[in-house]
């Protein structure tokens, strides 16, 4: 798994000049019979086989299918953490599929938030410095970064945690930190693998309920890969894989609502 430090780097060339959006402007995704094959020695793995997808803009899509059936693959190409063997990938009206390493690190500092099963906070800092992290490759004062991260933090409900460490915060708590730096670059994207994998019910509950209320009040749109069909069913699309190709693509006709859960949920200490 990348560590966050390598998510969010300094790129080292200049910046990628953004076009404005020229195909569809409601899209934020469009990947057209997209391939990746991975050459380990002498083995090649077909881990995508022709994927084609669009996602608009406010999207909240969940991403289902067994092991190794290409997930984690697309979810690298969707965050331009890795580029596809073949196939067009157009983010945000941009052709993201040529680029190089350092342009692909201007264009996650700016466009997207990662949040992962294990959290991947850094353990020797405090919950206020691991929001501002994001925010020291893109430009933002100290003041405003601060700023920014307080803001954050009180949006995930942690607010007077700010000093905490990693150690002295709940799985929940940890991962709302986590949320709360996706957040902090404004992101058009939030791409979550597992994200609830390591949390107990409830905790996921208030988890979904923390990316239902991103999604519809700011129109942040989500993709989030899990193993939980109930999980899935807060999503409004949900997507399943089957080796390397999409197997099945579906709206959701009434998502559960995990606000509403919450208020039925009894509360354990
Ligand atoms: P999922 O996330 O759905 O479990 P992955 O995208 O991780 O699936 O893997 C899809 C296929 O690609 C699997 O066969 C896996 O072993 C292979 N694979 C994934 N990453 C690599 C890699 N870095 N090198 C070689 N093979 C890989
Ligand atoms: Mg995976």
């Amino acid at each position: 798994m990348q560590s966050i430090a390598e998510i969010h780097r300094p790129a080292r060339a200049p910046r990628v000049e953004l076009k404005s959006p020229a195909t569809s402007e409601r899209s934020v995704i469009e990947l057209d019979q997209i391939h990746k094959v991975y050459s380990t020695g002498d083995v090649e793995v077909h881990a995508l086989r022709g994927v084609s997808l669009t996602i608009n803009k406010g999207e909240f899509v969940a991403i289902m299918g067994a092991s190794g059936s290409g997930k984690s693959t697309m979810m690298n190409i969707i965050g331009c953490l890795d580029r596809p063997t073949r196939g067009a990938y157009i983010l945000d009206g941009q052709d993201v599929s040529e680029l190089s390493k350092d342009e692909r690190a201007d264009i996650r500092n700016r466009k997207i938030g990662f949040v992962f099963q294990g959290f991947n906070l850094l353990s020797r800092t405090s919950a206020l410095e691991n929001v501002e992290l994001p925010m020291l490759y893109v430009g933002l004062d100290a003041g405003e970064r601060h700023r920014r991260a307080m803001e954050a933090l009180k949006a995930v409900g942690l607010e007077g945690r700010e000093p905490s460490h990693p150690n002295q915060l709940s799985g929940g708590q940890q991962q709302r930190v986590a949320i709360a730096r996706s957040l902090v670059n404004r992101p058009s994207l939030i791409l979550a693998d597992e994200p609830t994998g390591n949390l107990d019910s409830r905790t996921s509950v208030e988890v979904m309920e923390i990316f239902q209320r991103l999604n519809r009040e700011q129109g942040i749109t989500l993709i989030l890969v899990t193993h939980e069909p109930d999980i899935a069913e807060y999503a409004g699309r949900v997507i399943v894989f089957k080796d390397g190709r999409i197997q099945r693509d579906d709206k959701v006709l009434e998502p559960r609502d995990a606000a509403r859960e919450l208020t039925l949920l009894p509360l354990e200490d």
